[in-house]
């Protein structure tokens, strides 16, 4: 997987992970589910998106899960967010 091939993933990747934490955010328990079947294996990748591919943990569920947790708890998402 190269960065160079991801360039323009990320930008879209930008908008629709918190557009979809808050789609999941206001579904009760979507977050709670996501998170009960998208765990690490001891491989380190996602138990429920490897299935097929291998798929790092956290996947992209997990990453939009946390994100609608944060903003659960936290309507003003905060300044500063690791990437
Ligand atoms: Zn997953």
């Amino acid at each position: 997987m190269s960065d160079q091939q991801l360039g323009s993933a990320h930008v879209a990747d930008a908008g629709f992970v918190p557009w979809a934490a808050r789609v999941m955010a206001a579904s009760p328990g979507a977050v709670e589910r996501a998170l009960a079947i998208h765990t690490p294996t001891d491989d380190g990748l996602c138990a429920n998106c490897s299935q097929e591919d291998a798929i790092w943990w956290p996947c992209t569920v997990v990453r939009i899960a946390e994100l609608a947790q944060r903003a659960a708890v936290h309507p003003t998402p905060s300044p500063r967010q690791a990437s």
